[in-house]
This record gives structure tokens, sequence and C-alpha cells, in this order.
């Protein structure tokens, strides 16, 4: 079997997640038949660095010897249970290991098996909260401007990419929009924090005014990776916890993306030093194998279910593959590496590595911002540099990039103009070195025409 053999038997069967299929006309599909650390290889031999981590999930390589030694374990004793009335090692000890290494105040864990799905248990539980609380009026959610959390209606609905969501508005609840406090484009000589502390005005204002018919304001801490890799400021997520607790809102953090070391911290929450009342993780939990989210949220929300059955305040929510425990076991394999306190030193490197491989960008006539938060770094190709004009999204100047990416070895998969770097953490300087050369021609290559 080759490349293009396994293509063709695909493309009869297949239709591709965030894919127009029509572009696989002349844009080939990458078979891939193994993977081994930050490579992936195709059925004709060529190598690819996995620059984006397999859409943001993997975190120490691909088939790494100790998360597959954990999950054979883990295979011969128990492959999945019902996890209603039933229960199994795995869940209990990842449940107990989540508790402990995130933020103080979130105590309790409700397994879900993909992200979209672990935002849509945030949602529900916030609003069943409130109405167990005696306040049903509380329906409304808000959200930031270019946020994003997850394809699924709910999640959707509280996402704000219009490629995305645009199509489905008819269906959508409607979410409240505040501005984002990202970063780019913020007035010359003003700071980041000074940008982000400033956005905050605009929210405070919205939940003030809307706090008696809002449960929660749902964010990604730091930084809104669909949305472009657009960051922000800490101080945000610091003003944002002082007023939610103000005025008995939720605050929802979408850790889905973020958490885990991404960006710099173990979860991102920790950078601003809150508590959010409800943390969705998802993608790095396994380290990148297999599909498994978990909310946390505290007691005191635990508490407002737990009653009499009779009284009708549970929280009859599931899903068929909930804390699967080949799942939990890489997770658990995954929280163990996490667990040795060098990653977090030797990420904060390799950030620093990534941030001087791509420099002499900064330079370069049609890069508007690079910005970087730990291991994620983002390039942002403009037309016009002066006053930061967007290339139209219909010149796909992104997917000439990856082209580019792929007949050099190196999977880049820009989000419109944006092209970024989210790496496995065990990337070497050697692969830097060709990420960042990889890249640097290819934005030469898509832009200067
Ligand atoms: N929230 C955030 C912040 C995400 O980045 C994503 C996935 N890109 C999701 C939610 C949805 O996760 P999933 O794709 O597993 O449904």
């Amino acid at each position: 079997m080759n490349n293009s053999e396994l293509a063709a038997e695909d493309l009869r069967y297949l239709w591709h997640p965030c894919t127009q299929m029509k572009d696989h006309e002349w844009l080939p599909l990458v078979p891939i038949r193994r993977g081994q650390g930050v490579w992936l290889e195709d059925f004709d031999g060529h190598r690819y660095l996995d620059a984006i981590s397999s859409w943001w999930v993997n975190l120490f390589g691909h088939a790494h010897p100790y998360i597959n030694d954990r999950i054979s374990t883990q295979l011969k004793e128990l492959e999945h249970v019902i996890l209603a009335g039933f229960t199994h090692r795995p869940a209990v000890e990842l449940a107990r290991r989540l508790v402990q290494i995130t933020p103080p105040g979130l105590d309790k864990v409700f397994f879900a098996d993909n992200g979209s799905s672990a935002v849509e248990v945030a949602l529900k539980m916030s609003f069943h909260y409130w109405r167990n609380a005696g306040k049903p009026e509380k329906r409304e959610f808000v959200t930031l401007s270019n946020s994003y959390h997850g394809e699924t209606l709910g999640a959707l609905a509280v996402g704000d990419v219009q490629l995305y969501k645009e199509t489905y508005e008819p269906l959508l609840l409607k979410a409240i929009t505040v501005p984002s406090p990202d970063c780019y484009g913020r007035e010359p000589g003003v700071s980041c924090e000074a940008h982000s502390r400033e956005a905050f005005t605009a929210t405070r204002a919205v939940l003030e005014r809307h706090a008696d018919s809002v449960c929660a304001i749902i964010v990604e801490p730091l930084v809104q990776c669909a949305g472009s890799m657009r960051m922000y400021d800490p101080v945000y997520l610091t003003l944002l916890r002082e007023c939610c607790d103000e005025l008995g809102i939720h605050l929802i953090a979408d850790e889905i993306a973020v958490g885990f070391g991404r960006t710099g911290s173990l979860f991102a929450c920790e950078q601003a030093a809150i508590s959010p009342d409800f943390m969705c993780l998802s993608k790095g939990l396994t380290g990148g194998y297999l599909p498994l989210s978990a909310v946390l949220t505290s007691d005191r929300v635990y508490e407002a279910f737990y009653d009499d059955y009779t009284n009708l305040t549970a929280f009859l929510h599931s899903h068929s593959y909930t804390g699967n425990p080949l799942g939990c076991a890489a997770a658990l394999a995954t929280l163990d590496l996490l667990d040795d306190g060098s990653v977090l030193e030797k990420n904060r490197a390799t950030a620093a590595y990534m941030s001087a491989a791509v420099a002499d960008l900064e330079a370069h006539r049609h890069v508007g911002e690079i910005r970087q938060r730990g291991m994620i770094l983002a390039i942002e190709m403009v037309a016009d540099r002066s006053g930061l004009i967007a290339y139209p999204w219909q010149e796909r100047r992104g997917l000439k990039v990856y082209q580019h990416g792929l007949k050099n070895g190196v999977l880049l998969r820009p989000l419109g103009n944006v092209v970024y770097f989210m790496p496995p953490y065990v990337i070497e300087q050697e692969h830097i070195d060709l990420m960042a050369q990889t890249a640097r021609d290819g934005i030469h290559a898509a832009t200067c025409d």
C-alpha cells in the first residue's frame, strides 16, 4: 500500500473533519503509517515534523514508550465499563490527581469524552446549579469575541469564530458577546497589560447589566487558540474573577487547549492566580492518545445537586464512553510524565529557543506580529504591516504555507493568515531549526508574489 492507493480508498468512504472535500481534487491527503516522537511517517516513507501536536493534543511525542506501556497494561485488565453505578481504579485515581494539581477549590471531577462535550457539561451544570439554587431566571451565557469552545450546538453558541458558527446561527442559543481582551492591534505604546485591563471595563459593564440573568461567562484563559492564537494578559482573568464573585456569576475556564503546560504554567489560570468555578480539560489530558475530557468544579456546586432522588435535582447527563479506563490510563501516564518537575523548566528553554529561531521575521514586511505564550508561538501574516491590514481570507495564504511545509517535511496548519507552532514538548533544537526555516520560507513563498 502506498500513499496514493490509501488516499484513493479513503476518498471513496471518508468525510473528513473541518474540510471542504472538493479541495482533495488537487490537495493530496497525507496517509500516516506511523508516528515516533515529533515525527509522523507516511506510506511513501516521507516524514513530517508534527509542529501542531496533531490539533494540539500531543504533549510527549507519538508512540511514547511509557504511555504505550500503561495503556497496554490497562488493556489486559479492563477496556471499558459503564461509569454510572460502577467505577474503576483509573477513573478514581485520575480524578484524585486532577483535583490535586488544578487550582484550589476544584474538588469534584465529571468525566466526558471530548472537549465540546466538556463545554456542554459546564454550561448545563452552571445553568442547573442556579436553578437548583432557586434562581431559574439565570439562563444566559457571556462569551468573548473571537472565542472558540467546540462544534456541538451549545459549544458553538458560546464561541465566536464566524467561519464555524455563521451557518448554524438560526439553531443556536443567543450568547452575550463582550470584546476580547486580545492584544493584537492595540494602540502603539500601550502595554498588553494596560490593553487587557482596559478591555475589562466593557466586560464589567455587561456583567453588571445582566447579572440577574447570566449563569456564567466562559473564557479560554490567556490564548484564544482557534481564534488565530490571539493572546491577552492575565490581569483580565484576575479582574474577571473578582467581578464574577461580586456579582454571583460563574467563571468557566476552558483550558482544553491551554492546559497541561502549554502556556508555561501547568494551567493558564495559575498565571492570574485564580480558580474558576468550572474548568474544562481535554486534548493534552491523555497526552494526545485517546478521547477523554473532564470538568472540574467545586464542592459547593456539587452540593447544590445532592438531594433525594425524587426532588429531581440530579445532573442526569451522560456519554457512553465517559471515563473510559484506557483513556484514564493514558491520562495517568501523562500526569506521571508531567509530574517530573523538569518538564515546565525544559519547556521554558524550548520556548526561548523557538522565539529566537524566528526573531528575524519581526522585520519581515508581511509579518504583523510575532506573539508567544510558553509553548505557543504565532506569526501573523499581513498584506500591509503599517496598518496591520489582513490578507483577504479568499486568498488562502495560510494554505500555501501548509503546502510548503508538507513539501519540506513539516506539518504546519495555519489558522487563516496565522502560522503557528504548538509542538510536542519533546521537540529538540534541530527540529526547531527545521520548523522555523520551513515557516520562514513558507511565509516568504506565500506573501512575496
Ligand atoms: N475548547 C477549546 C479551547 C478548543 O481549542 C477545542 C478544540 N480545538 C474545543 C473546546 C473542542 O474540543 P473537541 O475538538 O475535543 O470537541
